[in-house]
């Protein structure tokens, strides 16, 4: 066991959309009675890729003791995709291209806070 950064899903925001399996490089995450889960923790590298692609917000990272992440491991995992994942601008898929996660209101939040600096 080592003290790293490691996935937190909140089941209590988690509607199991499964907008965060394929953002997940590792396969460490799936949909498990509804719910999204890290199937297992020596999966996930805590990098928090996943974090951006969650609309409700139910996906953290946080500092604990696990086990050492197993990236051989990770590699040999199948690639999860979801197709319900695609650019907003041009409509591909994460079939067709690699593509980062973010939330969409991020503009309006950075325009918020811009306006509400002193200038
Ligand atoms: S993206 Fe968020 S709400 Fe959707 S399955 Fe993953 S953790 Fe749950």
């Amino acid at each position: 066991m080592i003290k790293r950064m490691i996935v937190k899903i909140d089941e209590e925001k988690c509607t199991g959309c499964g907008k965060c399996v394929s953002p997940c490089a590792e396969g460490a995450i799936r949909i498990i009675d509804g719910k999204a889960k890290v199937i297992s923790e020596e999966l996930c590298d805590g990098m928090g890729f996943c974090i951006g692609i969650c609309p409700e917000g139910a996906i953290s990272t946080e500092e604990r003791q696990t086990v050492e992440f197993d990236a051989e491991k990770a590699a040999a995992q199948a690639p999860h995709k979801d197709i319900s994942i695609q650019c907003f601008k041009c409509g591909s898929g994460d079939e067709d291209r690699y593509l980062l996660p973010m939330r969409h209101e991020m503009g309006k939040a950075c325009g918020s806070a811009r306006s509400a600096s002193p200038r």
